[in-house]
């Protein structure tokens, strides 16, 4: 996936470049920079040596030695004070600098800790902030898989007003499931009750049949709502041509998604980027008419084209999938389509607050 959140030691993750959060000396330190020389081994303090420092903002690469990756990429982010001081420029640099180097060093994949934001005191929020729009900006004109690895809980554990609005939608939907299931019960207690009650039974026949029998053109009784099929696809067939909606109910995930591409009037690499899916992913979607995806893919192809909910569920079942209301998975997605949120990044960054698969995997 070309940019993704987890929660890991960094130490323990495999890239082609681990991205170190150094000091301007580059001979070590404490944080993840003690962790990294502790994974790695005293060779790669024997080449820091050799680098003579770095400069706040700058990125210098070593070997990866014990730490089993291909680069380590030294770092410098800046020392929060008050936020004045240029330190977001500073640390998005540190960002951009650490990936053209990886790039030039024929990366394909890189994973960074959250810089700056431990000892030096960047806000966790923004720190994340940056490296998500440092990663959004690379990966517009660049094929990478990036990482931003979260060691600490707390960085996530901040309520944002956003998250609460996504905590207060998934207990609503919760509370309904809830509730229905309640009444249900207690429709089933009255309704045993009635049977165990051959009197009331009795009162209510008598009832029904005082009732006038409501007639249909032909003297029939005419058919109650309730007795009317509550069938979906009605629906469907009623705004499509008939003839559509038959070739429409065939179509594969493949057939369906390269026709809302073009319908959308997208490019297919914007579609995929879009929808956080790397090229080789797209590419086997699009030559295999019967490619089955993941769920969090397809979704991610709904969010990218930004589909409504129902055009969601239409995309979500040429795949055998549905949205349903008691996973929270399923919920979070809901929330934003139906606040009309279609950004990728976004939406992964509640997924993956809430401890849940990020969009666009495979
Ligand atoms: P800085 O001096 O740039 O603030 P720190 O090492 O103090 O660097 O912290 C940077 C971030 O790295 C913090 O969010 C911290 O929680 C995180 N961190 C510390 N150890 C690890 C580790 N082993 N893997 C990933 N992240 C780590």
């Amino acid at each position: 996936m070309p940019f993704c959140l987890v929660r890991a030691d960094i130490t323990k993750f495999s890239a082609d470049a681990i991205v170190n959060a150094a000091n301007s000396s580059l001979l070590g330190g404490g944080g993840v920079d003690g962790a990294i020389h502790r994974a790695a081994g005293p060779e790669l303090l024997a080449e820091c040596r050799l680098l003579g420092g770095c400069e706040t903002g700058q990125a210098k690469a070593t070997k990866g030695y014990g730490l089993g990756c291909k680069h380590i990429i030294h770092t410098v982010g800046p020392v929060w004070e008050d936020g004045e001081q240029g330190e977001r420029e500073l640390l998005q640099s540190c960002y951009r600098n650490s990936l053209a180097l990886a790039e030039s060093l024929g990366c394909k994949s890189i994973a960074f800790p959250l810089i700056s934001a431990g000892v030096y005191g960047y806000p966790k929020r923004e720190a994340i902030e940056v490296a998500e729009s440092e990663a959004r900006r690379f990966l517009e004109d660049h094929e990478m898989d990036i990482t931003l690895v979260i060691f600490d809980k707390d960085s996530f554990e901040i309520s944002y007003e956003r998250f609460e609005g996504i905590r207060q939608f998934i207990d609503d939907a919760y509370a309904k499931i809830r509730e229905d299931k309640e009444r249900g019960r207690r429709e089933m207690m009255g309704s045993a009750a009635c049977f165990n009650a051959p009197a009331a039974a009795a009162a209510v026949l008598k009832d029904e049949e005082a009732k006038p029998k409501k007639k249909g053109l032909f003297g029939q009784a005419k058919k109650t709502e309730s007795a009317v099929p509550d069938f979906d696809a009605c629906d469907v067939a009623e705004e499509c041509a008939a003839e559509d909606y038959f070739s429409m109910r065939d179509e594969s995930f493949s057939q369906a998604l390269l026709r809302l591409i073009d319908e959308r009037g997208m490019t297919d690499v914007e579609a995929y980027k879009r929808a956080n899916i790397d090229r080789k992913l797209f590419s086997k979607i699009r030559s295999d008419v019967h490619y089955k995806p993941k769920k969090q893919t397809a979704v991610a192809f709904a969010v990218a084209l930004k589909l409504d909910i129902r055009e969601t569920e239409d995309l979500l079942s040429k795949a055998g999938y549905a949205l349903s209301n008691s996973l929270d998975f399923d919920l979070i997605v809901k929330y934003h389509i139906v606040h009309g949120i279609y950004d990728i990044f976004e939406i992964n960054d509640a997924l993956f607050r809430f401890d849940q698969t990020l969009l666009g995997q495979n």
